[in-house]
């Protein structure tokens, strides 16, 4: 999706071309519009998912909608922990409303600094102020500034400043604000803490939960297996029992595709429960049970059905299938990569999966390592699909590889036993 498909104005999609964006990130492709439209915001994103441009870049688009006031109230305060978040943001705000007309004022206000200063910036008014709480308290007691015009508030990175105690001081803050505004929170964790504040502050959040896009790619050891499509569900038991994954958490892109693979691993013995949208809630909540508990080894879901469901961080995610959206293939590898662990993300790319592939390597921005595994190497060529696969799934249709038409396989691809990653010994693919 483009960004001019999200509805912004021209200086904003100006100032993005001038930063070198050529695509909204997943998180900007949901909050732009859920922001334009005015709703409240709940976001699970961290630094280097894009979040910054995700809120600011509507909320400036809102502001210059509207009539300016000769006296510049504050009409956007966005709240950060920290002075360095504080300026990251601001400088972003500035570079994105850089072609307004007329121009919109934005200042940055943080603690550790001489007051003074920053009481003498806010004299003529802000559009757009950014804040750390204790330093705009201060400003606030000592008549620097007014917030009984803000239209919309973004708490970033809420979960690291309700850590640093600012919980008190957000909470005053929040006092001195209009009852009617817009509220954005975005947060990487959501404690018992941050549930408490968001449900005296948010009013019917959009909802909005994202892997972050560059930490993603560096935890998270990522692998796509070349093989022939026929071969896929030989190739996973193959991996399952070799690796000895005990749980393990494959993404399927049809419910149907779900339902054969659950059916395949379990005739062989390898424990397996499907988890999609024609399950009813019963199925898939003892699904998940068994799963983690460990009485079922493998859990296979389809994007929607895994979106809504908390499974903690898992030591291996595989896509059976590449998802539609690359966005969901950042979602789902967020999934894996324990807290101070290596993660695994394996993908089965068959011939027709390619394209796909190189989306999501242009999404997060880095390639995949490209493997095959000795006994299940793809063929040079597309081999023909035995009857019952030859209907290409739904998310071929827009791809321009067909199945039906042989596509010559992307090489340097190595090819390797998969007794182990330590042991792994590779060969190239001629
Ligand atoms: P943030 O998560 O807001 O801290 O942003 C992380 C980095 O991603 C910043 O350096 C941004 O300039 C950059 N960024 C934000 N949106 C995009 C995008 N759509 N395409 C490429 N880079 C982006």
């Amino acid at each position: 999706m483009p960004f001019t498909k999200l509805g912004l104005s021209d200086p904003l999609l100006r100032a993005i071309a001038e930063a070198g964006y050529t695509s909204p990130s997943p998180i900007q492709q949901q909050a732009i519009p859920a922001v334009l439209q005015g709703h409240d915001l709940l976001a699970a994103a961290q630094t280097g998912t894009g979040k910054t441009a995700g809120f600011a870049l509507p909320l400036l688009h809102r502001l210059s909608q509207h009539h300016f006031s000769s006296n510049r109230p504050v009409r956007v305060l966005i709240l950060t922990p920290t002075r360095e978040l504080a300026a990251q943001v601001g400088e972003s705000v500035s570079q994105y409303g850089a072609h307004l007309q007329p121009r919109l004022k934005t200042e940055i206000v943080f603690g550790g600094v001489k007051i003074n200063p920053q009481m003498m910036r806010l004299r003529g008014g802000v559009d757009v102020l950014v804040a750390t709480p204790g330093r705009l308290l201060d400003l606030v007691n000592q008549n620097a500034v007014k917030l009984d015009k803000v239209e919309s508030l973004v708490l970033d990175e809420a979960d690291r400043m309700l850590d640093m105690g600012f919980i008190r001081d957000i909470k005053k803050i929040i006092a001195y604000l209009p009852k009617k505004r817009q509220n954005l929170l975005f947060s990487a964790t959501f404690s018992e803490e941050i549930r408490k504040l968001t449900t005296g502050l948010l009013i019917n959040p959009v909802k909005i939960e994202v892997a972050p896009r560059n930490t993603a790619a560096e935890k998270v050891e990522q692998i796509a297996y070349l093989c022939n499509k026929s071969q896929k569900a030989e190739l996973l038991c193959h991996l399952i029992k070799t690796e000895q994954w005990q749980q393990v958490l494959v993404f399927t892109s049809t419910k149907h595709g779900a339902n054969r693979l659950t059916e395949k691993l379990n005739k062989i013995d390898i424990k397996a429960a499907a988890i999609h949208g024609n399950k009813s809630q019963g199925a898939r909540t003892s699904a998940l049970a068994g799963f983690k508990a460990g009485q079922i080894r493998v859990l296979v879901a389809t994007d929607v059905a895994a979106r809504g469901i908390d499974i903690a961080l898992l030591p291996c995610v595989i896509n059976y299938e590449l998802p539609r959206s690359s966005a969901d293939y950042v979602h789902r590898i967020g999934r894996t990569g324990r807290a101070g662990e290596e993660g695994k993300a394996i993908s089965l790319v068959s011939h027709d999966e390619i394209g796909a592939l190189k989306q999501v390597e242009k999404l997060i921005g880095s390639a995949i390592y490209r493997e095959q595994v000795l006994g299940f190497e793809a063929s040079a060529v597309a081999p023909p699909l035995p009857p019952e696969e030859t209907r290409p799934p739904r998310q071929l249709r827009n791809n321009k590889m067909n199945a039906k038409q042989p596509a010559k396989f992307q090489g340097n691809a190595k090819t390797s036993s998969a007794k182990s990653s330590g042991s792994r010994r590779s060969e190239s693919v001629k």
